[in-house]
């Protein structure tokens, strides 16, 4: 008969129980199958269920089944109703007896009075199985005088005699999470599966010292409205800046809450979710016929969440009945099977309504890009109009301005409010779509409008939007110029800092570089590499879209091997076609180049731990975190001289810059020659200027990119708008 499954029990079959050999359960080694069976029919049930034999295993089993008094024993390795083998049965004998007559009975005496003695044998094996598994019995630990101890007095006694342990090393300041040591890492190999770079973290940082701030006298309520918020709702760069600026304001004692969409991709990501309440939000829909316009009002109910992304306090919308509505349902991010325009206009009035039924008060409103934008327009026509919500100040935060959330008049009455209240040249109104019937809005223009304050993520990305150079906001931006300012971004070094990051294998800093080169062995042997600590490894990590140079990517690949280094690219994006091609093709089995098109957290910081340079060739760039985070693993950026990249990137060989500021390699034109004189160079001075290499990359490390700094910035902004200034303690005039 086929062997049923692990467990299975057939309809109408003996219930069996298996002692499979060598197991330690019932101690049965040893002992003839009858005498084991005879322990095994006396094992509880629980415990023998748990002893079933796996189906189909060739281990030999015991089993036994009882029916009255009969016992039947079997030895079989099969998961068989059927006895393999019916050992000696006493009652048969028994039977035996009275058949025999009495010529016979002596022998049959001496028989049974075998059979007990086997038995009474089986008792005392049971009894001393028994025994051994009993707990032993403490001994009563007793004073000089012979009497019990207090066994309180005993546990402390114990708990200053035990062997000492060895404490979990804590991570002081300036330590290594885990030191450089070439035998403790486990090397990975190519192809694993799962990929190298989906390992559990080698280790946790939990030793680390809390992150110590400047705490403000005189805490600002800010709540950011976003479409973003890393590490978890994070597509770009956006993410990032949300978390790192709320991050740092968090630990300078400010109230920060960051309100965003409850995508269904977050699902199980956001830290101690809670529903909070349902309330209602203020929809509208328009038609037109014949030149009519009809408009439809009507509420609809969102679902309020509190809980936590990457340490901040999150405020999750989403609408309640997800039945009746696929707004922010999808794998991703963005992308869903919705009106993109008409989901992020509903979420604008549903994060308003949010603080106002919930008596929020912020001081600041802090929106960001286009799909945030209509939170300012909103604010000041519809809330703060009407004395609610008064106190706020609206800050916007262009962090691109290559979409500027364009918008027809009817989608705007998802907001509840009619577009045509705000389609005007001084209000919303796109200048490109004059003469269309009727005009467009352009949602970012309007923000711009309405917002106290509007930066930008640089410097210089705010001079080229003022020259007209970052797009049509321009003319609006130049109007408005008195409120609008650059600030660059920071790096969250709490998540990208070479010296605990826990993705890493080993790593390093400052001083301590050993780590580094561990680093890049592990991913050029994960990634199945020539592995070779001589060889330049450059990294690309990006978006594929046509703003970050995708034409200057497709040739640094060939040209970074040509010149005898390593090329490896991670990136996802409407543009990855190409790169995919080549990936599956040319360079398949490639030993100094990998495209990796997909995107990956965990993989990301290993390349930047591995990386001796990281290209940036981006057309433009508001400011770019890549080039930023780069340096802080200690590799030397390679950018087009653009947006934030130049801001933050100044050229080894400029002469008018001091060499604190030098950090990497520069070019302007927007063609290969142009990259070509800055990767060539890169490449050559790391052939040929060892200990200038190692010096710079130091260097680099050592530059405060931190949102501290940015941070700073930003609460400077905020105390502007709103007039709240810190307290300074009074020194009695002094
Ligand atoms: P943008 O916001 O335009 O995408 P930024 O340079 O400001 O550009 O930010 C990019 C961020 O996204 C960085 O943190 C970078 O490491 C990350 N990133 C981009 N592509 C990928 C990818 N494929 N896998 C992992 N991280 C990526």
């Amino acid at each position: 008969m086929a062997a049923l499954g692990a467990g299975a029990m057939r309809l109408g079959a003996t219930m069996r129980v298996g002692v499979t050999a060598g197991s330690t359960a019932t101690s049965h080694d040893g002992l003839t199958p009858r005498r084991s069976a005879f322990l095994a029919a006396r094992a509880p049930l629980a415990p023998a269920a748990r002893m079933m034999p796996v189906g189909g295993s060739n281990r030999k089993s015991f089993s036994v089944a009882r029916t009255h008094s009969r016992l039947v024993v079997r030895a079989d390795g099969n998961d068989d109703a059927t006895p393999a083998v019916e050992a000696a049965d006493p009652v048969a004998e028994r039977a035996g007896i009275e058949s025999g007559g009495l010529t016979d009975l002596m022998a049959q005496l001496a028989a049974l009075q075998n059979e007990n003695s086997k038995l009474q044998e089986d008792i005392e094996t049971t009894k001393s199985i028994i025994e051994s598994a009993k707990p032993p019995v403490e001994e009563v630990p007793v004073d000089e005088n012979g009497e019990p101890l207090d066994p309180a007095l005993v546990s402390i006694e114990n708990f200053f005699n035990q062997p000492e342990q060895k404490p979990r090393e804590p991570i002081g300041a300036g330590e290594l999470l885990t030191l450089p040591d070439e035998s403790t890492v486990k090397w990975p190999e190519p192809n694993e599966n799962p990929p190298f770079w989906e390992r559990p973290p080698i280790r946790m940082p939990e030793n680390l010292d809390p992150k110590t701030c400047e705490i403000t006298t005189m805490p600002l309520h800010v709540v950011h409205v976003t479409a973003e918020m890393a590490p978890v709702a994070k597509v770009g760069g956006l993410g990032d800046v949300v978390t790192g600026l709320a991050r740092a304001h968090l630990c300078q004692g400010h109230n920060v809450e960051v309100c965003i969409p409850y995508y269904s991709s977050l699902e199980g990501k956001i830290e101690d979710v809670q529903h909070v309440m349902d309330f209602d939000v203020p929809k509208g829909e328009q038609w037109e016929w014949d030149g009519e316009k009809e408009i439809r009002m009507s509420d609809f109910q969102w679902s309020m969440y509190s809980g936590k992304i990457g340490g901040c306090p999150i405020i999750g919308l989403r609408p309640a009945f997800r039945e009746g509505s696929n707004l922010f349902v999808g794998q991703k991010i963005y992308g869903g099977s919705y009106n993109e325009a008409e989901a992020y206009l509903s979420f604008c009035r549903a994060s308003l309504e949010c603080l106002k039924v919930t008596g929020r008060d912020p001081n600041v409103i802090h929106v960001h890009e286009w799909q945030c934008s209509a939170v300012a327009m909103l604010y000041w026509d519809v809330y703060h109009n009407q004395g609610l919500l008064n106190n706020a100040k609206i800050m916007l935060t262009i962090h691109n301005m290559d979409n500027t959330g364009e918008c027809r008049e009817e989608e705007f009455m998802a907001t509840g409010v009619p577009g045509s209240e705000f389609n005007t040249l001084e209000r919303a109104m796109d200048e490109r779509t004059i003469g269309h019937n009727p005009e467009r809005l352009c949602l970012m223009k309007g923000a711009i409008v309405y917002a106290n304050y509007v930066t930008t993520v640089s410097p210089t990305y705010a001079r080229e939007a003022l020259s007209g150079s970052a797009g049509f906001l321009g003319k609006t931006l130049t109007k408005e110029r008195t409120k609008f300012t650059g600030v660059i971004n920071g790096v969250d070094t709490e998540i990208w800092d070479a010296r605990l990051d826990n993705f890493l294998p080993a790593n390093f800093k400052p001083g301590t570089m050993e780590g580094k080169a561990l680093c890049k062995k592990y991913v050029q042997m994960g990634l199945g590499l020539n592995v070779d600590p001589h060889k330049p490894l450059v990294v690309c990590i990006s978006r594929l879209v046509p703003q970050k140079g995708i034409n200057l990517i497709e040739h640094a690949i060939p040209r970074t091997k040509e010149k005898g280094g390593q090329f490896v690219l991670l990136g996802s994006g409407h543009s990855d076609p190409p790169f995919s091609r080549l990936a599956e093709s040319v360079y398949k089995n490639d030993k100094d180049v990998k495209l990796l098109i997909f995107y990956s957290d965990a993989l990301s910081h290993l390349l930047y731990a591995a990386a001796d340079c990281v290209l940036v060739p981006s057309m433009f760039e508001p400011c770019g975190l890549t080039q930023m985070i780069a340096m802080c693993y200690g590799a030397l950026p390679i950018v087009r001289k653009t947006g934030g990249l130049a801001d933050t990137v100044h050229d080894v060989d400029d002469p008018s810059m001091s060499d604190s500021k030098k950090n990497g390699f520069v070019f302007e034109g927007a063609d290969n020659g142009a990259l070509e004189g800055a990767l060539d160079r890169a490449l050559r001075y790391y052939h040929e200027r060892k200990p200038w290499w190692q010096g710079m990359q130091e260097q680099v490390m050592d530059i405060d990119n931190s949102w501290e700094r940015a941070g700073e910035e930003y609460v400077q902004l905020y105390r502007s708008i709103t007039g709240i200034r810190e307290e300074f303690p009074d020194h009695g005039g002094q």
